[in-house]
C-alpha cells in the first residue's frame, strides 16, 4: 500500500544546513539555522535549567504518568508568565503540549473542531511550518499583507484592510512577538488597532509566541498578547519554551484557550484534554517540570531573567553593531531597519539570486527569502557581513 505515497517537499532549512557543514571555507557564516548561538556558536543550556535538572534528578522518585494536559503547576506558571494578570486564571483552559509546534497543532484542531470550514488569516509571510501544518490538515489558508518590502516594516494598511476580511468563525493568526521570518512588529497602538478590528468583525485571534524574552524584554514581549486576550471574547495561544528556556528537544510547549465566560473554560479544557489523548496522550514532562520549577524558584528565576536578559541585550548588540557597519559600507541609511527589527530573525529584503550569490561569493549562508538569524553572527563576523551585502548588491 505504502506504493501509493508520494515524496514530500524537503526542508528548505535542513538541506541549508546540509550544505553549510559541507562547505570547506574556513570562514563560512551560518545565518539559516533556527536556534539561538552564542557569539562562540554553541546553543548552551541554561544556568538555571542545569541546576533544576539536578535537583529533579535528586527528588524525582517516579517517571509515572503525569495528566491528559500535563502538570497544573506549568500552566500556572506559563500562563502567569504570559499573561500577567491581564486576565482571570479562571478564564484560562490550557494544555501541554509538545514544544510550541505542538500547541500551534492542537490549537488548529481545537478551531477546526470548533469549525470545520474554518479559515486562518496568516501573515505574509509567515513560519513556513504553520503554512505546512494547516495544509496538512485541509485547513483554508488566507495570507494577509504583513511585510513592506521598502521599508522592511509592518504594511500595517495592507494588514489591517486583508484582516477586515476575517469574520465570525475565522481564525487571525498572529505572531506575539519576534516575527518570524521577518523581525518586523506591530507596537502597541497597532495591537489595540487589531483588537478593536477583532471585535467588530468577530474573528478570533490565535497568538504563537515562541520568543517571549527575545525582543524588548519578558514582559515587553507580552504586552500585545495580553492586551488582545483581555480584548476580545476568545483568544487561542500557542506558546514555546523551547528558545527563551533553551530547552528545545524537550518539546516544551502550552496551548492556551483564553474565554472571557469562564463558564465556556470547562469545555475548552475538556476540549484540550480530549485532544492530547487522541494524538500523544500524555504531553513530554521533563522540559515542562524544570520550567516550571525555573519560574517559580524565585533564585532560579532571577538567574534565568539574567541569562535571556543577556541574550536579548547580545542579539541588540549585533543589530546595531551590524546596522552601524552597513551605513559605513554603503553610506546610506537603508539597513537602518536591522536595529529596529526585534527577535532572532531579520529579513534582509534581497532576492533569491543574491541571496544565492552571498552562499556561492561569501560562504554566507541564509535562508532563500533572505531571513538571517542575527544570533549566528559575533562581533568579528558582522564587519564581514556587511561587506558581503554592500559588495554583492544588495
Ligand atoms: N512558532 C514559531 C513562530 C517558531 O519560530 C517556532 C520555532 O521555530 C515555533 C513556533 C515552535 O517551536 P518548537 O516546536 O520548537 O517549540
Amino acid at each position: 500500500m505504502f506504493e501509493t505515497l508520494q515524496a514530500q517537499p524537503s526542508d528548505k532549512i535542513l538541506a541549508l544546513m546540509k550544505a553549510f557543514r559541507e562547505d570547506p571555507r574556513p570562514e563560512k557564516i551560518d545565518l539559516g539555522v533556527g536556534v539561538y548561538k552564542n557569539a562562540k556558536g554553541q546553543t548552551p543550556i541554561m544556568r538555571a535549567v542545569k541546576t533544576a535538572e539536578k535537583q529533579l534528578w535528586e527528588s524525582q522518585d517516579t517517571k509515572s504518568y503525569v495528566g491528559l494536559v500535563g502538570d497544573p503547576a506549568f500552566a500556572d506558571a506559563m500562563i502567569s508568565l504570559i499573561l500577567g494578570d491581564a486576565v482571570a486564571r479562571e478564564t484560562v483552559a490550557a494544555a501541554a503540549t509538545p514544544g510550541g509546534t505542538g500547541a500551534v497543532r492542537q490549537c488548529l484542531e481545537m478551531a477546526k473542531m470548533a469549525n470545520p470550514k474554518l479559515r486562518v488569516f496568516v501573515s505574509d509571510p509567515t513560519w513556513p511550518n504553520h503554512l505546512s501544518i494547516m495544509k496538512f490538515m485541509g485547513i483554508e489558508v488566507v495570507p494577509y499583507r504583513y511585510f513592506d518590502n521598502e521599508t522592511r516594516g509592518v504594511d500595517f494598511d495592507g494588514m489591517l484592510a486583508d484582516i477586515k476580511q476575517a469574520g465570525k468563525g475565522d481564525i487571525v493568526l498572529l505572531h506575539g512577538c519576534c516575527h518570524n521570518p521577518t523581525g518586523a512588529n506591530l507596537n502597541l497602538t497597532e495591537w489595540q488597532i487589531v483588537a478593536d478590528t477583532l471585535n467588530a468583525t468577530g474573528a478570533t485571534p490565535m497568538i504563537d509566541i515562541a520568543y517571549q524574552g527575545f525582543g524588548d524584554g519578558l514582559e515587553e514581549d507580552a504586552a500585545g498578547t495580553r492586551l488582545i486576550a483581555s480584548s476580545v471574547p476568545e483568544t487561542l495561544i500557542a506558546a514555546s519554551c523551547s528558545k527563551n528556556f533553551g530547552v528545545y528537544r524537550e518539546r516544551t510547549g502550552l496551548a492556551m484557550a483564553v474565554s472571557q465566560d469562564s463558564s465556556a473554560k470547562a469545555l475548552n479544557q475538556d476540549t484540550l484534554a480530549f485532544l492530547n489523548r487522541q494524538n500523544y496522550s500524555f504531553p513530554p514532562d521533563h522540559g515542562a517540570r524544570v520550567v516550571t520549577m525555573v519560574l517559580t524558584d524565585p533564585a532560579l528565576r532571577a538567574d534565568w531573567e539574567a541569562e535571556l536578559e543577556d541574550v536579548r541585550r547580545g542579539m541588540l548588540k549585533l543589530r546595531e553593531q551590524l546596522a552601524g557597519e552597513l551605513q559605513r559600507a554603503s553610506g546610506s541609511d537603508r539597513f537602518g531597519f536591522l536595529a529596529q527589527h526585534r527577535g532572532m530573525f531579520s529579513r534582509l529584503g534581497a532576492s533569491a539570486d543574491l541571496v544565492e550569490k552571498l552562499r556561492a561569493e561569501h560562504g554566507i549562508y541564509m535562508i532563500g527569502d533572505s531571513r538571517m538569524n542575527i544570533a549566528g553572527l559575533n562581533e568579528k563576523t558582522v564587519p564581514i557581513l556587511a561587506d558581503a551585502i554592500v559588495k554583492s548588491g544588495i
